[in-house]
């Protein structure tokens, strides 16, 4: 620990919040150089949805190098890649009546977002790109510039152009529709916006603070979009692969996107793997005018290929996190009721949740305290004042109350020996 403080860039960041030694990992736990377990609520930022080293994927890593399968490949024909390819195409999107050319791109959730915006400006002939408020998109140029956080844009060190914030859904309060000043901005050909080449979105936001689209809300902006012929790109990085309760965070809302990227769990082994999904009309690239040396980790579309076929072929899965889900927030709102304040939000889906503690010392307080008592969470939103949870989907219920249960206690300690409780009468008197 004390050499990687003292080698390793300042740009470290969250072994600064865990400053432990983290030494293996099993299904929801991480554990640490002295055996200490924690329940492990951050799952790689939504990396590790199946959990860590799930025996059923390593097994297929460890019996595929030993038989020498290629690992490294460019994007060079393999089996691997062929075979997940079939499963992705059959298990994922026949299945939903989605049809999407696939792009593998470098590794990382960002490379597929340049991907996608880069598609988008070709295709359209248009350099503008509308983006909401407090979403979250990566951290290279083209990314940043359409992410809100002013932290991450002040790390750029140039001008970031080319795009509009417009008003996520709920951000100007729950009773005025921020579609209508879309849709007003977008008619009036001198209000200053130009028509974008595409829209980009979470429709649920992971790191702006667990903020939920309604699909109302998606549904109004795809009809938008489909009028003024922009192109729809959603971010499905983090709460995509499950994390909402279906495999797209789009399903419920019917709505079939231009473009959407997913990474972060679709690997299901935590490995680098990311792609963007085309609609095939707009699959105008030149071969390698995106390209990348990392985009044929065969690992990775192995662990893909066989968490696909494991986890989503039948419905038991889905059928595990919609009971989890309901545990989760029932018990939150418990949680916050009891030992915060009636005016304290619990907002999220499937998997995937937020207490909104409104002051962000509490929220950071509570984070710290869960960790001195085993359980490690994140906290989101633009003042970090959001205690995040991403459990693993495939999380036991037993072990998904006993994560709760640290919460709980760790809530209760925070508040009793603080003038939290003061503070938040203060905050919530003044709303
Ligand atoms: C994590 C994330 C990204 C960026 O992915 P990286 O792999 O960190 O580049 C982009 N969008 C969303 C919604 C994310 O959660």
């Amino acid at each position: 620990m004390k050499q990687i403080n003292a080698i390793e860039s300042q740009v470290r960041s969250y072994c600064r919040s865990y400053p432990v030694m983290f030494e293996k990992a099993k299904g929801p736990f991480l554990i640490d150089h002295d055996g200490k377990k924690y329940y492990d609520f951050l799952c790689g930022a939504g990396s590790l949805n199946y959990g860590h080293n799930n025996p059923i994927l390593k097994k297929e890593i460890i019996d595929y190098l030993n038989q020498d399968g290629i690992t490294h490949s460019l994007d060079l024909a393999t089996k691997s890649k062929e075979d997940f390819l079939n499963s992705f195409s059959k298990n994922i999107l026949a299945i939903r009546h989605l049809n999407y050319k696939v792009q593998f791109t470098g590794p990382t959730g960002t490379n597929a977002v340049e991907a996608a915006l880069k598609i988008a400006r070709k295709v359209t002939g248009r350099t503008n790109v509308i983006s909401f408020t407090n979403g979250f998109h990566g951290v290279t140029l083209g990314s940043v510039a359409a992410t809100g956080n002013s932290h991450h844009r002040g790390g750029a060190g140039t001008s970031l152009n080319d795009v509009t914030f417009m008003p996520y859904d709920g951000y100007m309060g729950k009773k005025i529709n921020t579609i209508d000043y879309l849709r007003r901005v977008l008619e009036d050909n001198s209000s200053g916006v130009d028509i974008p080449a595409a829209v980009i979105l979470e429709t649920i936001q992971g790191e702006g603070g667990i903020n939920i689209a309604s699909s109302k809300w998606l549904q109004s902006l795809q009809d938008l979009c489909h009028e003024f012929g922009i192109l729809m790109i959603v971010d499905d990085i983090q709460v995509g692969c499950g994390r909402t309760g279906t495999f797209f965070s789009f399903e419920s809302a019917g709505i079939e996107p231009d473009l959407v990227v997913l990474s972060k769990s679709l690997s299901g082994f935590g490995l680098p793997f990311s792609l963007l999904l085309i609609k095939p009309e707009f699959d105008k690239w030149k071969p390698g005018e995106h390209n990348g040396t990392f985009r044929g980790n065969n690992l990775a579309f192995l662990t893909a290929k066989t968490a696909i076929d494991h986890f989503w072929t039948t419905q038991e899965l889905e059928a595990g996190i919609a009971l989890k889900s309901n545990i989760l927030k029932t018990r939150l709102e418990q949680i916050a009721k009891e030992n915060l304040s009636s005016e304290i939000e619990v907002r999220g889906k499937g998997m995937v949740y937020g207490i909104d503690c409104i002051l962000e010392d509490l929220a950071s307080a509570i984070q710290q305290k869960c960790f001195e008592n085993s359980l490690i969470l994140e906290t989101c939103g633009s003042d970090d004042h959001v205690v995040k949870l991403l459990p693993a989907l495939t999380i036991a219920e037993n072990e998904l109350r006993g994560g709760l249960d640290i919460l709980e206690k760790s809530v209760k300690q925070v508040m009793s020996k603080s003038d939290f409780q003061k503070k938040l009468e203060d905050e919530t008197v003044q709303k």
